[in-house]
């Protein structure tokens, strides 16, 4: 586990984070490292965009354990509200994990706004992911960077066939 240390741009970015998956008897953790990588592109500049990628890690009967985040990546699509990977570039990265062992599990990206919340077009986003995505989970996740510090600022979505539904992170 890393030492954590309190600095007040980076909040406690250094710790890992865990979410009970209502009825399914797992937890979300997102481990530090992945963490620190998605809150390093936050938004926190008026004119900066959006960036994103994937999620991967390892399935067990008691985690959904989010190792790795990738991206950006050269020529995605990337603006001030809006952010969708290079398909080729995304799938090369899902195949080099998966050579290490790390199962792809979702999807990150950042917003804008303090708290964020999923779009209309997030939702239509994991709508598609998931009818494409050869399953190797009952769920996949989505976690959406805003500009708060600390857990507050990341939120983390599960979906599966028709639906995005919000999990809170555990208090420590
Ligand atoms: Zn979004």
């Amino acid at each position: 586990m890393a030492v954590t240390t309190e600095d007040p741009h980076q909040g406690d970015s250094g710790v890992a984070l865990v979410a009970p998956l209502a009825g399914t008897g797992q937890c979300v953790v997102l481990e530090s490292e992945a963490r620190r990588t998605i809150e390093r592109y936050r938004q926190l500049k008026g004119d900066a965009s959006e960036a994103g990628g994937q999620l991967f890690g390892a399935v067990t009967l008691s985690d959904l354990r989010v190792v790795a985040a990738s991206g950006p990546y050269d020529g995605d699509n990337r603006g001030k509200f809006e952010y969708r990977s290079e398909p080729g570039a995304a799938q090369a990265e899902i195949e080099r994990q998966f050579a290490r062992g790390l199962l792809y599990l979702g999807e990150w990206h950042t917003h804008p706004e303090e708290v964020p919340v999923a779009s209309s077009r997030d939702v239509a986003t994991a709508r598609s992911l998931w009818r494409c995505s050869r399953l190797n989970t009952n769920a996949l996740v989505m976690i959406i960077a805003g500009r708060a510090p600390r857990a507050e600022g990341l939120a983390l979505y599960r979906f599966d066939a028709g639906s995005l539904t919000r999990v809170a992170w555990q208090d420590r």
